[in-house]
């Protein structure tokens, strides 16, 4: 075997286990294997996970936050200040802080990226390409998912049209799409559906990203996703007008996106950040109704979308500090809800992507991370050190922290 981890835990209620690793993939799991180890690895009681993966993120406007800010707070300047700076990235710009995010992912063992990677008539591919390039460069180290990403706008943005069909054609595994950005949401939809069906590709949206529940064409998608039979393969980020539609029409739409097997990822840190900017006093959380939203048995995930810009100003790029946030802002902190979190990061995101091989299950994708923690109840609560990050069999990074007390 080329790897051999030693008395790990998989789950708080069965006992410590051997997990094998050979040729990328997982070879046995079982007590005290019998087979050898080219290299071996204590687990020490130690939590092994599969790799985390980070469902919706940019990677080519991260970290510039300092060179514009967004003095109101919202979306409407977010998006306003992010158009500004654009054109002004040059190749060499985006590449530096691109290889910054991949870097801080891996290390936080993220084995598992989708990146919305946007181009418009006003900046070109520069950014898109790059991280196409970046795709092939880190394949071995981290799964890049690239969607092609209309931030601007399709039908708004002449020209964007045959931008997207390029993308596509350059390469670009899922048709990414923001109806709530163009002239009208129905017809963008439309669109991209064509498209997607076109190439044979998945469809990824900036969804619904409002604090009010008015204007909302989340219905109208998911009856577009079934009628075009598409189900299980759609995704939604954002969705925060959900929130605010009162009980009974959001429990009808909640139904409706289980039918159209719709997965949802939430994004906490920005949407807490850029939502509820109206509000003089109780203020808003402004974020989809993620418990109301997995107990109508849609497939939920939390994801960071945004580091250090103008539309998230803080962020270090790991997941577990996400699904930290979450716990609060999501009231998933009772000790029954905290127990589904963690699939939010691993098991929900590999459905929502479409991964096949993942899992930690004999024959899977040897993407695995050892967390220096001893129960998997305490993950998300400890923010543990990766101590081992795998992917494909290989380690990519390994974390030790050691304190020394004084007393
Ligand atoms: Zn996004």
């Amino acid at each position: 075997m080329d790897l051999v981890f030693r008395k790990v835990r998989l789950d708080d209620a069965g006992s410590l286990t051997d997990v094998a690793i050979d040729g990328g993939k997982i070879a046995d799991i079982g007590p005290n294997l019998a087979c050898r180890g080219a290299k071996e690895i204590e687990g020490a009681g130690r939590v092994l996970i599969p790799g985390l993966i980070e469902s919706h993120l940019h990677l080519e406007k991260a970290f510039v936050m300092d060179r514009k800010p967004n003095r109101s707070g919202t979306l409407m300047e977010a998006i306003a200040v992010s158009a500004a700076l654009k054109p002004t990235f040059t190749r060499e710009d985006i590449e530096a802080r691109a290889r910054r995010v991949l870097k801080t992912l891996i290390g936080f063992g993220s084995t598992h990226v989708r990146a919305h990677a946007e181009f418009d008539p006003a900046q070109g591919f520069t950014g898109f390409d790059t991280v196409l390039d970046l795709r092939r460069e880190y394949a071995d180290r981290i799964t890049i998912q690239v969607a092609a990403f209309p931030q601007e706008g399709i039908l708004k943005a002449p020209g964007t049209d045959a931008m997207m069909v390029e993308a596509m054609k350059k390469g670009a595994d899922v048709v990414g799409a923001i109806p709530y950005n163009d002239t009208s949401a129905n017809a963008h939809i439309d669109w991209v559906f064509k498209l997607a069906k076109d190439f044979d590709k998945d469809l990824d949206f900036h969804q619904d990203f409002r604090d009010d529940a008015d204007q909302m064409s989340i219905e109208y998608l998911a009856r577009k996703t079934i009628a075009e039979k598409y189900e299980g393969r759609v995704s939604v980020g954002h969705l925060t007008a959900l929130g605010a539609a009162i009980p009974a029409r959001r429990d009808e739409i909640i139904a409706l996106l289980k039918d159209a097997g719709i997965s949802v990822m939430c994004l906490p840190a920005t949407d807490m950040h850029l939502g509820g900017r109206k509000d003089e006093f109780n203020v808003r959380r402004t974020l989809t109704p993620v418990r109301a939203l997995r107990d109508g048995g849609v497939n939920v995930c939390l994801a960071t979308n945004n580091i250090r810009n103008a539309f998230t100003p803080y962020g270090t790029g790991d997941l577990l500090q996400i699904a930290a946030l979450a716990l609060p802002a999501c009231h998933l902190g009772g000790a029954d809800d905290q127990l589904t979190v963690l699939p939010m990061l691993t098991t929900n995101s590999a459905k929502a992507l479409g991964l096949k091989n993942y899992g930690l299950a004999v024959g899977k994708d040897a993407d695995v991370v050892l967390l220096n923690t001893q129960r998997v109840a305490d993950v998300i609560l400890d923010i543990p050190d990766r101590s081992v990050v795998v992917k494909r069999g290989r380690i990519v990074a390994q974390t030790e922290r050691h304190v020394d007390y004084a007393f």
